[in-house]
């Protein structure tokens, strides 16, 4: 398949590209690099800077034919979504509908895009499955859940099948070594604890540890980058072979406390890593775990790296650079 790659010079879109391209598909990256990183493009892939704000360029680009989107052109930081939801409304709510519509004048029939459990807010139960009630805690999650209810939409009136994929918490780094880009002024907490044992930071500052979890300090589901990666090409190929659209969570099924994910650091990196207790962050549940019972009857699709050692030692091969 033909992939156009709308947020492809990221994080998360730079590991989905290499997988797309190693399952054989040709991948075209749509970037404006605002994040983004020109590092993060690779051979093999042809790059297009571009905006989703600017729908004649989207269209032009989608004109030329495309088989499928995953769309990974978003802001993440929950806590600044809370300060400055004009700019989330914006980028992530009317950009996507420029790429949806844009999509639709195309005649491009597919996309994968990246939701989050930040949908779900606070858990009423765990494993938190996809009938688990969505009432957002931060308008980063708003914005993800408003953008599945567009993408229902477009789907039962324009017949574009789309893949919500709702990533826990995404981290680590390729484990072959082929992505080396640092994220500028990261929030979450694996490359925080990165930046600490590189000596790019002080020191880490841990949110909390009076939660009911095994150490009192918050509990995550810790899903490897590369494991996120081969979902979003099962999510394009289940559509292009059921002409079904489909909402997952995609998590490892396991909680790793910020404790745990210290201690394996300090083990792993051989460095002290500071770290000072402070005050519970705001809207922070105590744990957060997937179900992704789901994820594995439709995708055929399981975490193969989401272990805390795997997790931990593919950021500090990159960090430690
Ligand atoms: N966390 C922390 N210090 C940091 C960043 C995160 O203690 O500098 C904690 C946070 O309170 C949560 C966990 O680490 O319990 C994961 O937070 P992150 O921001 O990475 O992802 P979130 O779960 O908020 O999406």
């Amino acid at each position: 398949m033909k992939v156009l790659v709308i947020g492809g010079a990221g994080y998360i879109g730079s590991h989905v590209s290499l997988e797309l391209m190693e399952a054989g598909h040709s991948v075209v990256v749509y970037d404006n690099l605002s994040s983004g990183l020109r590092e993060n493009l690779f051979e093999g892939e042809r790059f297009v800077e571009g905006d989703i704000m600017d729908p004649g360029r989207l269209e032009e680009t989608l004109g030329e034919g495309f088989d499928g989107v995953v769309h990974l052109a978003a802001f993440k930081a929950a806590g600044e979504s809370m300060v400055e939801p004009e700019k989330y409304a914006r980028n992530n709510i009317s950009g996507t509908i420029n790429i949806l519509n844009a999509m639709c004048a195309t005649g491009v029939k597919r996309i994968v895009f990246s939701s989050s459990a930040a949908v779900y807010g606070e858990p009423e139960y765990l494993p938190v499955d996809e009938k688990h009630p969505t009432r957002p805690e931060n308008f980063y999650g708003f914005t993800k859940l408003e953008i599945e209810r567009f993408l229902e939409w477009y789907d039962r009136l324009k017949g574009v099948r789309y893949s919500a994929l709702r990533y826990f918490n995404a981290a680590g780094y390729d484990v072959r070594g082929r992505v080396s880009g640092l994220e500028r002024n990261p929030a979450n907490l694996l490359p925080v604890i990165m930046e600490v044992a590189a000596g790019m930071r002080g020191e880490l500052r841990i949110f909390g540890d009076d939660y009911e979890t095994k150490d009192g300090t918050g509990v995550r589901d810790y899903v490897h980058v590369n494991d996120l990666a081969r979902a979003h090409v099962a999510a394009l190929e289940r559509m292009a072979r059921t002409d079904e659209s489909l909402v997952v969570n995609l998590g490892s099924e396991a909680g790793l406390s910020v404790l745990e994910i210290v201690e394996a650091a300090r083990r792993i990196t051989g460095r002290a890593i500071p770290a000072a207790i402070e005050g519970r962050r705001a809207g922070d549940p105590a744990r957060l775990v997937a179900s992704s019972a789901l994820a594995a009857d439709r995708l055929g699709w399981k975490a193969m790296h989401s272990d805390v050692d795997a997790l931990v030692s593919s950021s500090w091969e990159v960090y430690r650079r």
